[in-house]
């Protein structure tokens, strides 16, 4: 669609795009669309150019589970040496699913229960980022339960203003729900030594997502480290991670990416010197553009002037576009070499149900496939079954090869969890 080639990963192979060495037209004879289709090959460079850019210092990454959960996505991350990221019980079950041991494991989360704490602990997870005093108390608790200590690490709100497309997606600025306020730091860190079932072991940011310059993560460093310093004075003697969350951005099209060697430039000197090891929590980078959804033309149309390409994936799918009003670009499998002005629009009963608005993209015929590109992070994890739409499968691809790796819901998995006779409980 003139738009320019984002990711190798996805080519064209005789005329006709391809994900790795797999025609994208195979697949979707094969599994019908609409499809996620991911390459195992661009996940697998992402992972290795930031570790190799993280080199310098002892580092680990732990990849944010919520940004695609499935499980052969997990395993392939865990083969390359990853640890996880998870922000609730069920990433907890996921991660555990794909192999993944307790200490590969960072517990993150704005409103963790009673119950998922305990599960973590359970699961002897490396650290608990937590976000406020009242976790912290809950925490101690269970933990005092169960007869343990619980690793801490106070995730901070390192107030820095962050430069996001959406303000959805901005974590750590003053007044946010997220982490314990910079000035109430010394106060918590105090609450933890007076715990006997908390040990604090690291501090922890998490800014925000699709953050394409290193400022930020400059600036929120420092408030780390200044607070490490104060802790340490009065104490402190245990804290050895220093977390500084995800965050990092891919290019949708026209936006810069995070560019690896700035990044490591402005953190990894003052990491170093701090003589803490490194963690990051990488989702958005390491999977966003190694994913298309794959979708077919249903219809063309005329309304009002406008000209419309009606096609089988909705805002259900991916809703990106409808939630972030996010830029994906549209592009067709097999072009016919014409462009036209069109709106790429799902089937969904919204008028926020689109993809692309009065964009210059290859004219598709109805029938014809076409790719909604970067669709790898934060699409099926947000999919949902609104206006009864079964959820899409998902394919991994790896060389010359292809598997299914989430199977497409049917109508019957639609009705699974609703009792056809209810039983009713009497007050
Ligand atoms: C969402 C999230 C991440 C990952 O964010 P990306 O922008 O996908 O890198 C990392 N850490 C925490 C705590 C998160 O909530």
């Amino acid at each position: 669609m003139g738009e320019g080639v984002l990711t190798p990963a996805f080519a064209r192979l005789d005329g006709a795009l391809a994900c790795e060495g797999v025609p994208l037209e195979t697949i979707a004879a094969a599994v019908d669309t609409p499809a996620y289709v991911y390459s195992a090959g661009a996940i697998r460079d992402q992972y290795a150019a930031l570790d190799q850019c993280l080199a310098p210092v002892r580092h680990r990454i732990h990849y944010s589970v919520k940004a695609n959960a499935n499980l052969a996505i997990l395993r392939l991350l865990r083969f390359l040496g990853a640890g996880v990221d998870i922000v609730s019980g069920g990433e907890l079950h996921r991660a555990l699913a794909a192999g993944f041991r307790g200490p590969d494991i960072v517990f993150s989360g704005v409103g963790k229960t009673g119950d998922e704490l305990r599960e973590a602990l359970e699961a002897g997870v490396l650290l608990i980022n937590a976000e406020s005093t009242g976790e912290l108390e809950l925490l101690d608790r269970v933990a005092a339960g169960m007869g343990v200590v619980a690793p801490v690490a106070l995730r901070l709100n390192p107030e820095v203003s962050v430069d996001t497309p959406h303000h959805y997606t901005r974590t750590g600025e003053r007044g946010s729900k997220f982490g314990i306020p910079m000035h109430e730091a010394g106060d918590a860190a105090k609450l933890v030594s007076g715990l006997t079932h908390l040990k604090l072991i690291g501090l922890d940011m998490h800014i925000g997502s699709q953050i394409a310059s290193v400022e930020p993560y400059q600036m929120g460093l420092l408030r780390l480290l200044e607070l490490l310093e104060h802790l340490r004075r009065s104490g402190a003697r245990h804290i050895r991670w220093l977390d500084l969350g995800g965050g990092l951005s891919v290019s949708y099209g026209g936006e810069r990416a995070m560019d690896l060697e700035n990044f490591a430039a402005a953190v990894l000197p003052s990491v170093a010197a701090s003589g803490l090891s490194l963690i990051v929590e990488p989702g958005r980078f390491l999977v966003g553009n190694a994913g298309v959804l794959l979708s077919r033309v249903l219809y063309r149309k005329r309304s009002g002037g406008r000209d419309y390409a009606i096609v089988d994936a909705g805002m259900n799918d991916l809703l990106r576009p409808s939630h972030y009003n996010a830029f994906h670009q549209v592009e067709a499998v097999r072009p016919r070499g014409g462009l036209a002005v069109i709106d790429v629009v799902g089937p969904v009963c919204e008028s926020g149900d689109f993809f692309a608005i009065e964009r210059e993209v290859d004219d598709p015929q109805a029938g014809d496939l076409v790719v909604i590109r970067s669709a790898g992070a934060y699409g099926y994890v947000m999919s949902s079954n609104y206006n009864a739409r079964p959820r899409a499968a998902e394919v991994l691809v790896d060389g010359d090869r292809f598997a299914v790796v989430t199977l497409r819901e049917s109508y019957g998995d639609l009705t699974r969890l609703e009792p056809a006779d209810p039983t009713w409980r009497t007050v």
